[in-house]
């Protein structure tokens, strides 16, 4: 029995309840999971009803799961019907990313741009956004159209092998450069940033190739329009960005890179190569924090705190975040501050590379 055994293992990519699933043959024979869930599939003989186990529950039997081309085919007839949102128009992303002062949302990404002032911003482009959220973007979905399941596998790293890529994503005021910093600030032989890109002039105390490569702007557009960057932007009319070749000169020392990047970078980062490891940073603001009324004048009162207003923004832009791109991450960081972020990112650093991890199987084979 246990030689029949199946071998596939998939990463469950959205929610099922049995219950409320009316196509079932049988709702007690169902098995729940949630998006994320690593399911063992036992059985894929009917080619509308798998069987599966739960990896980790200690429950022996199997249960009914809808197979990958049943809930294709469900998912497809449900975005032609409306009752289910096309994903090739989501919502118009917002981000913040990483702004190096404490307590500070003066810069970070928005609708995929680098801008200073993004708090600022963001509330002025309020309307402009609310017209054209429905408006159709670019696909941010990678190369899944569908999401039902992800064949995946054990792996883990070996000392010999390139170290994996870790990839910071975070919703607004995750402030996740700054996180970065932090940690690698307190481990540089073993962690490292990939050194950007940058138009902008060398100024006297930085080295070419230490905070930046500097280059020029037609350098630059070159790289840029020949896909050598995994994401860039302008900051004070200057161009920034990082590029593909400056994660891998980290990796060739033998250094865990990481990179802090706009979510849309890891259709471009999920390779076998970089078998990143995605950590998504949500903030969460503890009550005493938050600001009583929003009525306070700005800068009066209740200095450093955050409005109603602030929060309400900063669940949106991390459910955005959630709905968009959970499916690609391996690990939710809820930051109440940096001290304790740090500490749970360089715990997470460490685990990744004694244990073992399941990734998607394409990556190993
Ligand atoms: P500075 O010119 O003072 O060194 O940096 C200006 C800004 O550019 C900083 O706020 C920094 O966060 C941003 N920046 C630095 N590197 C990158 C990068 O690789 N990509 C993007 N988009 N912005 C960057």
């Amino acid at each position: 029995d246990k030689l029949r055994e199946s071998k596939v293992y998939v990463r469950a990519l959205f929610d099922y309840v049995p219950q409320e699933d009316k196509a079932t043959p049988c709702q007690e024979a169902g098995l729940p999971f949630k998006r994320g869930d690593i399911l063992q599939v036992v059985s894929q003989d009917d080619p509308t009803w798998w069987q599966a186990k739960r990896v980790g529950d200690s429950n022996l039997r199997a249960g009914l799961i809808p197979s990958k081309q049943f809930q294709e085919r469900r998912l497809a007839y449900r975005i032609k019907m409306g009752t289910l949102p096309n994903p090739k128009s989501p919502k118009k992303p917002i981000y913040d990313q990483g702004c190096d002062k404490e307590d500070c949302d003066c810069e970070g990404y928005f609708n995929g741009q680098y801008i200073a002032g993004l708090r600022r911003s963001f509330r002025l482009s309020r309307k402009d956004r609310q017209n054209s959220s429905g408006e159709a973007n670019a696909s941010n979905l990678g190369e899944q159209e569908f999401l039902t399941y992800e064949e995946v596998t054990r792996y883990q790293h070996r000392p010999h092998e390139r170290p994996r890529l870790v990839v910071l994503i975070g919703s607004l005021g995750a402030r996740i450069n700054e996180l970065k910093q932090k940690v690698i600030a307190e481990n540089p032989h073993r962690y490292a940033v990939a050194v950007p890109h940058t138009t902008r002039p060398k100024k006297s105390h930085e080295k070419e190739g230490v905070e930046y490569h500097f280059v020029t702007k037609q350098a630059f557009d070159a790289d840029a329009q020949n896909n050598k960057f995994i994401e860039y932007g302008e900051y004070k009319e200057n161009l920034y960005g990082t590029s593909i070749e400056a994660i891998r000169s980290v990796q060739a020392k033998n250094k865990m890179c990481l990179v802090d990047v706009q979510p849309e970078a890891l259709k471009t980062l999920r390779t076998a190569e970089f078998k990143p490891y995605v950590i998504f940073v949500r903030p969460r603001i503890p009550e005493s924090r938050r600001r009583r009324s929003t009525a306070t004048s700005p800068g009066g009162g209740e200095h450093g705190r955050i409005t109603e207003e602030d929060l309400q923004e900063m669940r949106q832009s991390a459910q955005q975040i959630d709905q968009q791109y959970g499916h690609l991450v391996d690990r939710v960081l809820m930051k109440e501050d940096t001290v304790s972020a740090c500490t749970e990112l360089r715990a997470i650093l460490e685990r990744l590379e004694r244990e073992s991890f399941w990734v998607p199987i394409s990556w190993v084979k």
